[in-house]
């Protein structure tokens, strides 16, 4: 048995119902850093029902906003004291630097702060229906029971997207990590409690999604389901969410567009289209994995991203030296080999990397190089698909509406790059990208204050922003008439 429980359920930290443990790797030499309790579908469901408990009770739901907010900030106070600590177990837990994992704890000491803020300011709408004796006004309240579920690529970081608003809003929850990068959110949980959250109102499982989901979202007693992951995962759960009219927001893939323009600045050009793809190596939903170029400076500028990226320091993420990480897994590595293959069998040009790291001392971890693909076109597959790996693919443009057509020309909707120094064309471009995020002459950047999603098949939600607290509220009209009279519409009495 692992020594501390893992799973909080009811207020109450408990071991996996069947015992069941998992071993959590670190993917820079593959060792063991934790082993953490495994929980069932029985834990799930019993998870579910604290959740459902403590918002039917009502106290939590009572409790005065400023209450509430003093509490987020409590909690945001709790992990500002922490952040070294889960800084650590983000980077031994998913491979990112410690930089990188600094910033993503940064960030979400940050949107504990901006909900706390913005749920105090949050005012009732009164509306003047031309009757003085009538109040009517539209409030919000909490949506319910939530099942808050995210990714192993920036574990804490979306999860706060979920839990920050939702605790805001006074929802109750039960928080689903990935089973791969669990330790960040079971720490934060044992802050959250530190912090005063209530009994039931914050509840922790983790385990593998295929055995936990049905549990999970398969239920009448959830109310919202916010979701963050892959297309095909989305899907189901929007499929199972469906027969129970439960309401789902799901944040998905992408497969970014960065559009380079001829007259654009070369220097932060050439650094953020290699920050922008092979950071946390390349295990970013808003990756600009598709380079878009200009057709007069191609050759050149993808030279030198070339000559760039052989440069960049691949390690482990704990040590300071290293610039980018591992892959999350070997299974993942797997997967990313595999895009790299079917690249050069789809006719593209391999230009760099493609290949493990041949240094000895990285042989255990799940390393690969920055790699770049020359040639691509819309037919390629690894043009198409999310690679979710240091994969940049090149297409290349010679006139304005043709970089529209290719930046728009893919299922996903998620972020987009332009880059050039002509501001007009510049505003042309942003608006005509179907995209949730458009960065101009910059690439990657988001604050808690702006709404973040995607369109198409990047999802169907927004979180962030005051649509991301709006997404944990309903809306309720109420009518109040203080001088009641009769209807006098049935005459016959
Ligand atoms: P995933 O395989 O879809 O898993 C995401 C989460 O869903 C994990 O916690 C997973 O649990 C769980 N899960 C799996 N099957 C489930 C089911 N049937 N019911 C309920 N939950 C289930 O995605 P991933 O590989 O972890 O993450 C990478 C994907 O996330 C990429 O596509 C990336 O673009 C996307 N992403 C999007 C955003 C955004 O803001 N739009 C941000 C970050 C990542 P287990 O891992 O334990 O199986």
């Amino acid at each position: 048995m692992n020594g501390n429980p893992d799973l909080l359920i009811g207020g109450a930290w408990a071991h996996a119902a069947d015992g069941g443990l998992r071993e959590i790797v670190n993917p820079a030499d593959g060792t063991v850093v934790a082993t953490v309790d495994e929980a069932t579908p029985d834990d799930a469901r019993s998870a579910v029902a604290a959740a459902r408990a403590a918002f039917d009770d009502g106290a939590w739901v009572a409790t005065p906003v400023a209450e509430r907010a003093a509490l987020l900030v409590r909690i945001a106070d709790l992990l500002e004291r922490d952040k070294e600590e889960l800084a650590h177990l983000e980077t031994v837990d998913t491979g990112k630097t410690l930089v990188e994992s600094r910033i993503d704890i940064d960030d979400v000491i940050s949107v504990f702060r901006y909900y706390a803020s913005l749920v105090v300011g949050q005012a009732d709408r009164l509306i003047d229906v031309g009757d003085p004796a009538v109040l009517s006004r539209v409030v919000r309240e909490p949506i319910g029971v939530c099942v808050l579920i995210a990714p192993w690529n920036y574990p804490l970081l979306q999860m706060s997207w979920k839990v920050a608003p939702a605790l805001a809003a006074g929802c109750t929850m039960v928080v689903k990590p990935s089973e791969v990068t669990p330790l960040s959110t079971i720490a934060f949980a044992r802050s959250a409690q530190e912090a005063g959250v209530p009994a039931g109102v914050l509840n922790l499982v983790q385990g593998s999604g295929a055995v936990l989901g049905a549990a999970l979202t398969d239920t009448p007693d959830v109310d919202f389901i916010s979701f963050t992951g892959g297309l095909a995962t989305g899907k189901t759960i929007a499929r199972v969410a469906a027969e129970h009219v439960t309401k789902v927001a799901v944040e998905l893939g992408g497969k970014n567009p960065h559009i380079v323009f001829a007259d654009a600045d070369w220097a932060s050009s050439v650094d953020q289209v290699l920050t922008g793809v092979f950071l946390h190596s390349g295990q970013v939903c808003s990756a600009g994995t598709r380079l878009i170029v200009e057709e007069s400076i191609a050759d050149d500028f993808v030279a030198e991203l070339a000559r760039r990226a052989e440069l960049i320091r691949v390690g482990p993420g704990l040590d300071p030296a290293s610039e980018t990480g591992p892959l999350v897994s070997e299974a993942h590595r797997a997967k990313v080999e595999a895009y790299v293959e079917l690249g050069i069998s789809e006719g593209a040009k391999l230009v760099t990397g493609g290949v493990r790291p041949s240094d000895p001392a990285l042989a255990a971890g799940s390393f690969f190089l920055p790699t770049i693909f020359d040639n691509c076109d819309r037919s390629m597959r690894i043009v198409r698909e999310e690679t979710f790996g240091p994969i940049l693919t090149v297409e290349r443009f010679s006139t304005e509406a043709e970089a529209i057509r290719l930046g728009n020309d893919t299922e996903y909707g998620l972020a987009a790059g332009v880059r050039t120094a002509d501001p007009a064309r510049g505003e042309r471009m942003v608006r005509a990208l179907r995209h949730g995020t458009v960065w101009l002459n910059d690439f990657g950047y988001y604050t808690a204050a702006a709404e973040w999603g995607g369109f198409k098949k990047s999802g169907n939600g927004r979180e962030l922003g005051p649509t991301g607290l709006a997404e944990y509220q309903e809306i309720k009209h109420i009518w109040h008439n203080t001088a009641p009279k009769p209807a006098e519409w049935f005459k016959s009495v």
